[in-house]
């Protein structure tokens, strides 16, 4: 059966991709075409891919650089100079075109960028760095042909709509990244024990509101041993996946980090201090556990816990 009134559709380019006019370059970012006399910048390819192999082909391409994202990443450079601690990171050039690929990133999706934020925080733009810098450097059109120039990628065409040949798959995974970055500018808020918990505080320090970015990463359930069905604290879970059960090597490491958080104290002697009577929140009698503790370990004397660090025997 044929359907005449509809259009054939377009075959031999994949989705986003139309052939480039004649005259024209594609950006190497958007891989919209571009008139001639468009800034333009060079990408290295080192091989084709054939299919089975990859043949040595050194040469460079010349792309344009369209003005959508040329400023986009003029913005990148002047985040990249804000802030000293991304020179831990290398130069600022890197930094900046790692900045430049993660608004890419937020481009593809049609995200607005966080502008104000990035400039004035450090960890919001390496939030957004980490988070989807590398997401945006595979996502770029330059991409299917350096440094390795892909089967099916071919300098005749360009993109029919700004990013709209990023495949859904990685456009999927920029979505989620950024569900994490934003989660990171979010001020971190108190989040109280799930109301589930079989505790009303942390399963070991007794903590019942501990303040985070997003709920996921407030609190753990236990599932196995003599705890599961309670919940413990972001810290007491970290040690909790270290040293995979709640007993007295965890508890005594728990309160102990939070009275020497740098192991000054315990870094002084060879052995770790055996302490006596350090009981898990979730052991305590019924009448002290009736509600969750403002603070981690409050049925710890901690003042007494930091002078015996520092100054007993043990
Ligand atoms: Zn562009
Ligand atoms: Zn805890």
């Amino acid at each position: 059966m044929t359907a005449p009134t509809s259009p054939a559709p377009h075959v031999g380019h994949p989705i986003g991709v139309r052939d480039l006019p004649e005259g024209m370059l594609c950006c190497a970012y958007c891989g919209m075409p571009q008139p001639e006399g468009t800034p333009t910048t060079e990408r290295l390819v080192l091989g084709r891919d054939v299919g089975l192999r990859i043949v040595d082909e050194a040469h460079e391409l010349t792309f344009a650089t369209c003005a959508t994202c040329a400023d986009r990443h003029a913005l990148a450079a002047e985040i990249a100079t804000q802030h000293p601690g991304f020179l831990a990171l290398g130069s600022t050039s890197i930094t900046a075109d790692r900045l430049a690929a993660a608004l890419d990133a937020l481009a593809v999706v049609g995200a607005t960028p966080a502008t104000d934020a990035y400039l004035n925080s450090y960890p919001a733009a390496r939030s957004l760095l980490e988070r989807l810098g590398d997401l945006g450097a595979l996502a770029v059109w330059s991409r299917a042909f350096s440094p390795i120039w892909q089967p099916k990628a071919s300098m005749k065409t360009c993109a029919s709509e700004p990013w709209l040949f990023v495949p859904s798959d990685l456009a999927a995974e920029i979505r989620r990244a950024i569900g994490e970055h934003v989660g990171d500018l979010r001020p971190p808020r108190p989040i109280p024990v799930p109301t589930e918990s079989r505790w009303p505080g942390c399963a070991v320090c007794g903590i019942g509101t501990v303040s985070a970015r997003r709920v996921s990463g407030a609190w753990k359930e236990v599932t196995t041993g003599a705890y599961a069905g309670g919940h413990v604290c972001a810290a007491d879970a970290r040690l909790l996946d270290a040293l995979g059960t709640i007993g007295p090597t965890l508890l005594e490491r728990s309160v102990c980090d939070l009275v020497d958080p740098d192991r000054m104290a315990r870094r002084r002697r060879p052995h770790e201090p055996q302490l006596q009577g350090v009981t898990a929140f979730a052991d305590l009698p019924r009448e002290q556990r009736a509600t969750g503790a403002a603070t981690r370990w409050s049925q710890v004397d901690l003042d007494a816990l930091t002078a015996l660090l520092w100054h007993g025997q043990w």
